[in-house]
């Protein structure tokens, strides 16, 4: 039985759907103390008042809009033990046609918008003494690719080179900074991606299904126990098995 982590305060961005709404229920349910951020007013309201959490409108490419989620968290949640950096987006454009717009959304959400969160909980985390930074980051980059992500692949590949030295920097505060890599998910965002792409993923997966929010949920609780204290810098990639076979024929 692990610790328990009740009382703990969570911040979780882009809590108000998908994973990070999975991540926001499964803390929550576990007792923590959780703060959702998004954009969009009438979901991250909606989420929290599901979830029993609270919630700030935020946008993370944006400095002072996490030094204020920072701000929000002492004075609502008492300060932060576990940030979870997991708001991202993945619209897809060939490489042929990339704007530079799409390419600074897409990193300055992704990746800039990671270590500005990082940066702006960094006081609460290190006086907390036990704290986690938990990323979510994606098999698509640091493992896989997929043609039209390529401003997203290098995003969540940028994640990882993030983490690796911040948890040699944050090593001596007590906070561990690690990554959980979803596969295929089934969220609001990927829904929006249309049947055909589901249908192709479902069928390249061993497990033959989508992997649920919940699940993601439950691979940073653990990377919050006290009992993954000592992991740091380190990704556990969660796919039902996505990016092991050879070919087609060895999903079975
Ligand atoms: P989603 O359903 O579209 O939800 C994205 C969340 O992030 C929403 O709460 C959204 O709220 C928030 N968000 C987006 N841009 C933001 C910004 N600039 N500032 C603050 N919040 C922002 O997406 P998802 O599928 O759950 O993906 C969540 C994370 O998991 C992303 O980092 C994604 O790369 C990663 N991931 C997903 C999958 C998958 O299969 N679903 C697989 C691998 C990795 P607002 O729009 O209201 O801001």
């Amino acid at each position: 039985m692990f610790t328990s982590i009740a009382g703990r305060s969570v911040v979780v961005t882009g809590g108000s759907r998908g994973i990070g709404k999975g991540i926001a229920a499964v803390f929550a349910k576990a007792g923590a103390r959780v703060l959702i951020t998004g954009r969009d007013p009438g979901a991250a309201q909606a989420a929290a008042a599901e979830i029993g959490a609270e919630y700030l409108l935020a946008d993370v490419a944006r400095k002072a809009d996490c030094e204020r989620v920072a701000a929000f968290a002492q004075e609502r949640l008492g300060g932060v033990d576990v940030l979870c950096a997991n708001a991202g987006i993945f619209p897809d454009a060939r490489l042929s046609d990339m704007t530079e717009e799409d390419i600074d959304l897409v990193l300055g959400t992704n990746l800039k918008g990671t270590i500005l969160c990082v940066q702006a909980c960094l006081p609460l985390l290190a006086r907390s003494g036990r704290g986690r930074v938990i990323l979510t980051s994606s098999i698509t980059g640091p493992i896989t690719g997929y043609p039209g992500w390529t401003h997203y692949g290098a995003s969540k590949a940028g994640q990882l080179g993030f983490m690796r030295t911040a948890a040699i920097e944050l090593a001596a505060s007590g906070i561990t900074v690690n990554a959980v890599l979803p596969g295929n998910i089934m969220t609001e965002g990927l829904a929006s991606l249309g049947d055909e792409y589901i249908a192709g993923m479902t069928a390249a997966i061993p497990m033959r299904r989508l992997g649920t929010v919940e699940e993601i949920g439950h691979t940073a609780l653990f990377l919050a126990t006290d009992e993954a204290g000592y992991i740091t810098g380190q990704t556990i990639v969660v796919d039902g098995g996505q990016v092991l076979p050879e070919s087609p024929e060895a999903v079975g």
